[in-house]
């Protein structure tokens, strides 16, 4: 058995004991799309709006870095690169994720699953668990697009706000500025790891999207236009899923 099945076997134990998934109304869903599909900026706004947390797996890797932990130091390596990390690797981190309370009213994952293995894996942490998926949202975005919403994206330092040099407006550029606050470009966001990051998802992560519709669980979500726009064209997909209350 390896390390990381045995580290999620007692996650769902856990989260069995903890009778976490009981409540009658929860919203369970997988946000698929390309990097720079805009998958963290709704999964946020999914999260603020309908108190449901947003599980973002390049999140709890970033975190993983700033701590300094060997594995840190692993998946930094590996996500400078704009390669995956392992599978079992991430079946270990999601299963102890799924077990923590707070996902008692259901959850956003985004950026995991990120290949076929990870949804079957995730297919079957959802079985034991007893608490099946609702639906898998495609954010769909034509390529020039995501090549500007990467190579354009900026964090404030100041503020963390997230902003975009060729799509903000230079009002929102100057309020961070003016702010003391730098636009810092996130270090897999250069030209060469986006082309890898990009080959990557259509290798590997595409194939997802088969297997999810497949299950009759995909929507599909056009993610050309305004953050506000897109998010409304979310909750109407999801309005037709069934959603258990
Ligand atoms: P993201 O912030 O989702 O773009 O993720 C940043 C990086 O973290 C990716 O380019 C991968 O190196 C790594 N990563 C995030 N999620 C996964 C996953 N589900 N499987 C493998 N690697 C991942």
């Amino acid at each position: 058995m390896s390390v990381a099945y045995a580290a999620a076997q007692r996650a769902v134990r856990q989260a069995q004991t903890n009778q976490i998934f009981q409540r009658d109304y929860v919203m369970r869903i997988v946000l698929l799309g390309a990097p720079g599909s805009g998958k963290g900026t709704q999964a946020k706004k999914l999260m603020s709006e309908r108190n449901i947390p947003q599980i973002s797996s390049g999140d709890i890797l970033r975190e993983a870095v700033a701590s300094g932990t060997r594995f840190g130091q692993q998946a930094k390596d590996i996500i400078d690169t704009g390669h995956l990390v392992s599978d079992d690797i991430m079946l270990g981190i999601i299963s102890e994720r799924l077990a923590q309370p707070d996902v008692a009213d259901g959850f956003i994952l985004d950026g995991f699953p990120r290949t076929q293995k990870q949804a079957l894996d995730l297919e079957d942490l959802l079985d034991q668990l007893g608490v099946p998926l609702d639906a898998a949202i495609l954010l769909d975005v034509k390529f020039d697009i995501l090549m500007k919403r990467l190579t354009g994206r900026r964090i404030c330092s100041q503020t963390g706000k997230l902003l975009n040099v060729y799509f903000s407006s230079a009002e929102e550029l100057e309020e961070c500025t003016d702010a003391g606050g730098e636009l810092v470009q996130r270090k897999d966001d250069n030209e060469e790891v986006i082309g890898s990051r990009l080959a990557v998802y259509r290798s590997q992560t595409e194939p997802v999207i088969a297997y999810y519709r497949s299950r009759g669980k995909l929507l599909t979500v056009d993610a050309e236009g305004t953050i506000e726009e897109i998010y409304e064209r979310i909750n109407a997909a999801l309005s037709q899923a069934t959603i258990r209350k």
